[in-house]
């Protein structure tokens, strides 16, 4: 018995939202900050509202972004 399209794929590098835990899938609202590291866009939303900093690698997103006033 053989059956297409449906390969492991657990060795995938799936994006992984840390704040909310569940993996990123294609086609939701991601954002990428400065540091390169993703999140659902309302996740990282709500997360800057009480920290400046990347949940992963702590960077100070605030410092990161471009501050022309
Ligand atoms: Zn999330
Ligand atoms: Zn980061």
């Amino acid at each position: 018995m053989k059956q297409d399209g449906e390969e492991g794929t657990e060795e995938d590098t799936e994006e992984k939202c840390t704040i909310c835990l569940s993996i990123l899938e294609e086609g939701e609202d991601v954002r990428c900050l400065p540091c390169m590291h993703l999140f659902h866009q309302v996740c990282v939303d709500q997360w800057l509202i009480t920290n400046k900093k990347c949940p992963i690698c702590r960077v100070d997103i605030e410092a990161q972004l471009p501050s022309e006033s």
